[in-house]
């Protein structure tokens, strides 16, 4: 990416003074070009992630439009905005990240969600696998455990008209009881074992995505596929989220 110019200061007929408004119509022109320059690099990267995403085997075209769709420079902070097409996870507020574009689309993909699903998500954070979750659904419900993360990603979503999306401030580990059953679960923080509330409030036929693990270096990605009251777990590969922290209030 390229850097504006400095600004020159214009100078008036005869040099006696600097002029102010001529400089600001100068800098507004630069800082265009110069936002102009960063959402070209953008989408650039963005054509990259998702032919990255083909070559790992990515091929459900909603998950990819969906994930061509979804601006995710405006689920980073903005010093890492110009890095939000790299497949990284970034830090975002409260100690936490956005989790790395391709697990985001591996999940997705995992999950299968079809027009007609209700989902529910665990672990808000950015707001960005909300958002594809919801590209694919009838409505998404998501619970993040940090009022500022809570915040942030709800402004988020009004900003997208994102409105099938209802998020909650709490605990992820009791889901939330009011609108299940849900045909889909994404977990987004690692648990040490699936919560029992998330097992009960899964429909007859659904499916749930969860990473367990206790430590970073050995966590694993489950696909759990309910059938009446049996639970059928596949491991899916090792994977490194956040952990899943239960509490009794949120903070
Ligand atoms: N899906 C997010 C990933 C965020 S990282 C994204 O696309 O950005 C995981 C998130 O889970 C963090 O924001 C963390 O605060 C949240 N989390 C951890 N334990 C939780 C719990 N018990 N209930 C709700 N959210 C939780």
């Amino acid at each position: 990416m390229c850097l504006p110019p400095t600004p020159t200061l214009p100078l008036k007929g005869g040099g006696g003074f600097a002029v102010p408004r001529p400089m600001t119509q100068h800098s507004d022109t630069l800082l265009a070009s110069y936002h102009a320059a960063i959402a070209n690099d953008l989408a650039a990267e963005k054509i990259r992630l998702l032919m990255k995403l083909r070559k790992l085997n990515i091929t459900d075209t909603r998950v990819l439009s969906a994930m061509e769709s979804t601006p995710r420079e405006a689920f980073v902070e903005a010093a890492f905005r110009d890095r939000a097409y790299e497949d990284n996870a970034l830090p975002i507020a409260a100690e936490q990240t956005i989790s790395m574009p391709s697990v985001v689309a591996i999940m997705t993909q995992a999950l299968d969600v079809q027009p007609r699903h209700m989902v529910l998500e665990i672990g808000t954070g950015s707001g960005y696998q909300a958002a594809i979750l919801a590209k694919l659904c009838r409505r998404l419900h998501t619970i993040e455990r940090h009022r500022e993360l809570y915040e942030v990603a709800t402004a988020r979503f009004d900003t997208l008209k994102l409105r099938n999306i209802t998020c909650h401030l709490g605990d992820g580990a009791k889901g939330w009881a009011h609108a299940a059953p849900y045909s889909r679960i994404m977990v987004t923080c690692a648990a040490i074992e699936e919560p029992t509330a998330l097992l009960e409030q899964l429909a007859d036929g659904g499916k749930m995505v969860i990473p367990l693990g206790e430590h970073v270096a050995d966590q694993e990605l489950f696909m759990i596929t309910r059938k009446g009251s049996e639970f059928i777990t596949e491991p899916l590969g090792s994977v490194r989220f956040v952990p899943l922290v239960e509490e009794k209030s949120a903070k």
